[in-house]
């Protein structure tokens, strides 16, 4: 599948990083930290940043969050770590960035979320204010609408439309309704002080995936504003992940979605990468974007008698986990490399020459041998423990990195 980001979205850049207009697919992360903590904060970013986030959000929700984000930068700057900071204002950040204006020049992007500005005139004033310190420093913004912090007052208002008018539609569909309405009128608004469509985001997050493929299939046919994309509250574990990829799947197939965020809760003591992860497999998935080889395992069955071959498949993706910044820094193009682990002649032989190698394991009854393929030929035949298989494999894989991929 090649599907590209909506081609007729504006771009909008955010740092250096260039968002719709073609651009491919943006991940983005969120720390946990809490902001004002300066070293946490940093170390957080940075391991965003280098798991694959290609923008990190932090939130800035109190003064001390606002007061930090400048230093923040600084020693992102000084480990190398250029990744743009964007900020996560809620309620008080038209204070916040009017107060701290090294923050708000720190940040290469401020999320304002309509629903949580304010109220009645002062929302419009102090949505305003926030858009017109990104006028003045030329910052785009992403309006991102939540479900679960929707404008109130506009809800009131389409609910009572629709007792009025007799209409029948579900609270469901009023909410969706509400949200696209609450993005696009707020784009205007937008627009209106002064932002460019070259400087404007669009999220409409819900939490459960039929909805949010509705809400943004009516967001695509509404707007050419970038749109950012994400199940929010997706869950913990694979939850989470599979909400998370079966709503954003559908949607990114069809071309709509401009830069993913996939918003798992951690386990007690987890690890936040794994949320960008997540990101850069269902990109990956989709074809959309390369960003690590692949290996293709099988899942066992009963052919599989020994557990070989899931330790060998253990074995190979965590070598090319812990080799792959060094290839990447070496050779161009190394995260296209295809790989496959089989258990046993059924389908091993024939996935592992779809891949650049390939390893057929014995199953229950075949000769103890498994047959390597290296681009669709048969290329060896190896044997031995787990610990040797793993070893001639690794050899295999090292040559044909080192022989098919350009340094740079
Ligand atoms: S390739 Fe063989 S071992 Fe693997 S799932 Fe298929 S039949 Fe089972």
């Amino acid at each position: 599948m090649n599907v590209p980001s909506r081609a007729t979205t504006h771009p909008v850049l955010v740092g250096g990083v260039r968002i719709g207009g073609g651009a491919p697919v943006v991940v983005q992360s969120m720390t946990a930290t809490d902001t004002a903590d300066v070293a946490a904060t940093v170390r957080q970013c940075h391991e965003l940043a280098r798991a694959g986030s290609e923008l990190v959000r932090v939130t800035v929700n109190v003064p001390a969050a606002a007061a930090a984000v400048p230093e923040i930068r600084r020693r992102l700057d000084d480990l190398g770590c250029d990744v743009p900071l964007i900020g996560d204002f809620h309620y008080n950040g038209h204070l916040l960035l009017t107060e701290h204006p090294d923050c708000a020049a720190a940040l290469a992007k401020y999320r304002i979320n309509p629903g949580n500005v304010g109220f009645g005139d002062r929302r419009d004033e102090q949505f305003a204010t926030i858009c017109r310190i990104a006028v003045e420093r030329g910052k785009p913004v992403r309006i991102g609408v939540n479900a679960g912090s929707l404008d109130q007052e506009l809800v009131m208002a389409k609910m009572q439309e629709n007792t009025d008018r007799g209409l029948g539609r579900s609270a469901e569909e009023i909410y969706a309704d509400c949200m696209v309405i609450s993005a696009l009128q707020s784009t205007e608004a937008a627009l209106a002080c002064g932002l460019t469509e070259e400087q404007i985001v669009i999220s409409c997050k819900v939490s459960r995936p039929p909805e949010l493929v509705t809400v943004y299939r009516e967001l695509a046919r509404r707007t050419r504003q970038p749109l950012h994309l994400g199940l929010t509250e997706a869950g913990m574990g694979i939850k989470g992940v599979a909400w998370s990829a079966a709503a954003l799947g559908v949607l990114l197939a069809e071309g709509i979605g401009d830069t993913i965020r996939v918003s798992l809760t951690p386990r007690p003591g987890g690890d936040r990468r794994d949320e960008v992860e997540a990101a850069c497999e269902i990109l990956q998935a989709l074809g959309l974007r390369a960003f690590a080889p692949s290996v293709t395992a099988c899942p066992g069955c009963g052919r599989t008698t020994s557990t070989t071959f899931q330790e060998l498949a253990l074995r190979v993706q965590e070598y090319v986990r812990e080799r792959l910044p060094a290839w990447k820094r070496e050779r161009a193009g190394v995260e296209e490399l295809k790989l496959a682990v089989m258990g046993c002649v059924v389908n091993g032989p024939g996935e592992s020459k779809m891949a650049n190698i390939g390893i057929s394991l014995p199953g229950t009854g075949e000769a103890p041998t498994c047959p390597v393929f290296v681009d669709g030929r048969k290329h060896a035949t190896l044997s031995g423990s787990p610990e040797e298989l793993a070893t001639q494999l690794i050899a295999i894989i090292e040559e044909y990195v080192s022989t098919h991929y350009p340094r740079h």
